[in-house]
């Protein structure tokens, strides 16, 4: 556990068991109350077709463990009801979810239903948000926020007017100063009373890389000047009562609560300044932001780890706020964030496997025998190279040494272009330089393990901006690692592949896969990954189970369970037709293929008959498109 920093980053809800596998509490580890998870368990269970009515989920696989969303939203409300009740603050805590983090109809269910006692809302940034929005929210508290957020056009803004008719408390917030003529045309047109947020551009500026939309010339909000804008403009439609909530967003994984407190009182200022101009003002809404120690380094000195808890972030807020607000004597107001990643990272987990291992090159092939004939065909200068490398390492000297090998190789590599040696002398040159690196302690003998993933698909935002998640073996823990490796995609893409890892390694300690099994998990990467992902290499969405804690004798039950997309859906995102291209192959199969599934091979050889043919056909296109277990 200590060298993959477990406790860091995975405390409270992931542990190394008795049986050296990782460890699921969904409650944290201080309850009694309840079982751990075993994610071993959880992972051969859903992959026998034996014990999921033959469904036998493929490798990746993502586990979902709603009791940890419900941990998440519980403790987060608890950290505000803490900080309010403490620091004696007069108004309630109340946050919505920003559903850009997690999409998935079944996530967003479960945050409405274990939100809905604390009038936990939603918010959403674009009109088919809105839509999934004011649906599930139907389900929901009346008194739970819909925060419209976004760029938005007529449509956006009848949409949400319209859920404001259907009883959503649905508020509109202006992230453009054109968006308020759309507003106050609209709710003529519809004649409904909307209520109105505006976001603010804050001076604060947030200097991570998700900081980049804050600061004065950040890409979202209203200027101080398009907010008085505003202010006149619903006072001259007798409108100003309409306003209501103030809203910005610094930018996501916020490192400090110094940062925090800095945006959060300049905000309040503007909260005060919008009272004073006689606006009806309620709410104080802190956007995202609240972050997540991704390498448990709790050091807040880079873009994956912040400096508190949600304990310290509470605080920090409510003190900022008050502060502010007493000093000009202006009524608390109803505090509400939009915590995305702090609400969902931790209850999702890929899992995937590393299928094959291989050295980062060729030394393990070198033989005697193969020194020998190498030397054959080799110009007279390399032939002094390789005589000058092997007085020099009879010498101990590894410079000398290392020169000689790089000279060597180039002759090498110019003679193999010139077509004077070929490839087995070219790999005995490779292996020979490898060996000659490894003896003067150079090279490091880091492998590479292939896995069954597609980073693109399942991690872009590695990709994209170089955001590391804890990688870990989910079993073997209570053996120690022999190796270290890196981590190769599937895709035909040399960017597929991850090389950097939390504590700035740039491998990670592995166990031999020794022709078992060997699984690894990706956490802490709820929020955000799975929207984001591509089909790069026509890979899909891995399959998602959906695991809940129970009394049972496995201590969890698998409440769903659904496959990945297959080769045949994922074809239809490029617009191909599965069933039209089964047809065509299946035509040709009839014209090219006479042999029938029971006929007699007169040549003796196997010919596959065509409704094998056939059925091979409809497997591939049926199947997903990740390697299948042998
Ligand atoms: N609110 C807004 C307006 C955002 O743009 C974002 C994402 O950056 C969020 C909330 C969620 O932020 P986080 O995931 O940091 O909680």
């Amino acid at each position: 556990a200590a060298l993959y920093k477990i406790d860091g980053w995975g405390a409270p809800y992931f542990s190394v068991n008795s049986s050296g596998n990782i460890a699921v509490h969904p409650y944290g580890t201080d309850t009694l109350a309840h079982q751990e998870i075993d994610l071993m368990k959880i992972m051969r269970k859903v992959s026998d077709p034996k014990s999921m009515g033959g469904l036998g989920l493929q490798l990746p696989l993502i586990v979902r463990l709603p009791d940890i969303l419900k941990n998440r939203i519980e403790s987060l409300q608890s950290a505000f009801n803490y900080a309010i009740h403490s620091q004696g603050f007069e108004a309630h805590y109340q946050g919505v979810y920003p559903v850009k983090c997690n999409q998935d109809r079944f996530v967003v269910e479960d945050i409405v239903r274990f939100g809905s006692p604390f009038r936990f809302g939603l918010e959403a940034g674009s009109k088919p948000e809105l839509l999934l929005a004011m649906s599930c929210l139907c389900k929901g508290n009346p008194d739970s926020f819909l925060v419209c957020n976004g760029f938005k056009d007529a449509e956006y803004i009848s949409l949400a007017l319209l859920a404001r008719k259907l009883a959503l408390n649905t508020v509109i917030v202006l992230e453009q100063e054109e968006e308020l003529d759309l507003v106050l045309e609209m709710s003529k047109k519809l004649s409904i009373r909307p209520v109105i947020g505006v976001r603010a551009k804050l001076r604060t500026k947030h200097s991570g890389h998700f900081g980049s939309t804050s600061g004065e010339k950040g890409k979202f909000g209203l200027t101080t000047t398009q907010i008085l804008r505003v202010v006149k403009k619903l006072e001259g439609a007798g409108m100003l009562d309409c306003l209501q909530l103030l809203h910005f967003h610094i930018g996501s994984q916020i490192p400090s609560t110094a940062l925090l407190a800095d945006g959060v009182g300049e905000a309040a200022q503007i909260y005060c300044e919008l009272v004073r101009l006689g606006a009806q003002m309620q709410v104080l809404d802190i956007g995202g932001g609240l972050g997540i120690d991704y390498d448990g380094s709790k050091s807040g000195d880079s873009d994956i780890s912040v400096a508190y808890g949600l304990e310290e972030y509470a605080h920090a807020v409510v003190q900022a706020v008050k502060f502010v607000c007493d000093r000009k004597n202006i009524k608390h107001p109803v505090l509400c964030s939009e915590s995305g990643r702090a609400i969902v990272s931790h209850h999702s987990i890929l899992i995937f496997e590393a299928v094959s291992a291989s050295m980062s090159s060729a030394a393990a092939s070198m033989t005697s025998a193969g020194f020998q004939y190498f030397v054959d065909g080799l110009t007279e200068d390399a032939i002094s190279d390789y005589r000058n490398l092997t007085s020099a390492a009879m010498r101990g000297e590894n410079d000398t040494c290392l020169l000689y090998a790089d000279q060597l190789k180039q002759r090498c590599v110019d003679q193999f272009k010139e077509g004077s040696i070929g490839m087995e002398q070219l790999a005995a040159v490779d292996s020979l330089c490898e060996l000659v690196g490894k003896a003067v302690g150079l090279s490091d003998p880091i492998r590479t393990y292939h896995v069954n993933l597609s980073v693109f698909t399942s991690i872009p935002d590695f990709w994209g901006i170089g955001q590391l998640f804890p990688i870990v073996p989910i079993h073997r823990l209570d053996q120690r690692p022999a190796v270290r490796g890196i981590l190769s995609d599937l895709t035909c893409d040399s960017d597929g592949k991850i090389d950097k890892f939390i504590g700035g390694e740039s491998s990670l300690p592995l166990h031999e896969i020794e022709g078992g099994r060997y699984y690894l998990g990706m956490f802490l990467g709820g929020a955000y990954e799975e929207a984001l992902g591509g089909v790069h290499n026509l890979f899909g969405g891995p399959s998602v189970v959906r695991v809940s804690q129970s009394d049972g004798p496995h201590s969890f039950a698998v409440t769903r369970a659904v496959p990945g997309p297959s080769c045949g859906d994922v074809l239809r995102v490029m617009q191909h037709e599965p069933e039209l291209m089964f047809e065509t192959l299946k035509h040709r199969a009839e014209e090219y293929c006479h042999h029938d599934e029971d006929s007699d091979d007169s040549d003796g050889d196997h010919h596959m008959g065509n409704a094998t043919l056939a059925s091979s056909l409809a497997r591939s296109f049926h199947n997903m498109p990740y390697l299948v277990a042998s």
